[in-house]
């Protein structure tokens, strides 16, 4: 910073900037004790020059950590533009996404956290890496993943413990897509011993899910049902029945299409499957 002063009429030299001085008098005792008349001082300019650096390595740390923190929260790359800004806004169950993130805190503190349950499509993951990413923006470590990244990271871990617990470390975990498939008893045991050590640290998780709320709890599997006891009684369940994502892009082109080939609609057509 290139700065030029001038001595005002006190004797003092002044910024020519802000016409603030840049040194005080001392106390007579103190010129004396310190063998000199004044001491430096910074005016407006170097002060909001220093703040405003200050501010610049405040934002590049927020950057820095949300950014390290996003990669690890997830493994597909493309969610993490999965966010409210870029929605479209033609799902109405977003506002159960949006109410949790505004009332993230408290509901951290509680432990509190969802079942997103609807049909494929029904963009219940895109309403979970909604809440990651924002609460990602807020420097909160969140994990989403899914039931076979788990129990792969746990066969492959040299320390099974260590790796339920670093799991268990996230201030959020999001189980994307927990399934009904069949899986061997050693790998629901697995999945059985992270949601149990999940739910036993206080800390929320959020599950997305195809099953319906009945499937899970009439399963008749005691593997399942001890899973989905643990889930339900920290998780609560939100139906989402949003227009899925893919499915309305794939009958916008359709609609291209049919105008272009001047194709008539028919009943039970191509944008029926999912
Ligand atoms: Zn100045």
């Amino acid at each position: 910073m290139n700065r030029e002063f001038y001595i005002g009429e006190d004797g003092l030299n002044y910024c020519a900037t802000c016409k603030e001085p840049v040194e005080v008098l001392l106390p007579q005792k103190i010129q004396t004790y310190l063998n000199m008349k004044t001491h430096p001082r910074q005016c407006a300019c170097i002060r909001e020059r220093n703040a405003r650096e200050e501010q610049e390595r405040k934002e590049r740390e927020h950057k820095q950590t949300v950014e390290s923190n996003t990669s690890v929260c997830f493994e597909e790359r493309y969610m993490r533009e999965w966010n409210f800004e870029k929605d479209n806004g033609k799902n109405p169950d977003m506002k159960f996404a949006k109410y949790y993130v505004e009332h993230w805190k408290e509901l951290k503190r509680l432990g509190h956290g969802l079942i997103l349950w609807g049909g494929v499509g029904s963009g219940k993951s895109y309403m979970a890496a909604c809440i990651a990413n924002a609460l990602l923006e807020q420097e909160e470590r969140v994990l989403m993943t899914n039931f076979a990244t788990i129990i792969n990271g746990m066969f492959s871990a040299t320390d099974k413990i260590d790796y339920v617990n670093a799991i268990c470390s996230f201030d959020l975990l999001i189980i994307d897509d927990l399934g009904v498939e069949s899986h061997s008893e050693y790998r629901m045991e697995g999945l059985f011993n992270v949601i149990d050590r999940r739910v036993r640290s206080g800390k929320p998780m959020i599950i997305t899910t195809n099953l319906t709320m009945k499937e899970m709890d009439e399963t008749q599997d005691l593997n399942e049902a001890r899973i989905y006891d643990r889930i339900r009684a920290v998780c609560q369940p939100v139906q989402v029945k949003g227009e899925s994502q893919r499915r309305a892009s794939r009958s916008q082109m359709m609609e291209k299409f049919r105008g272009f080939f001047n194709v008539e609609r028919k009943e039970g057509s191509l944008d029926d499957r999912d």
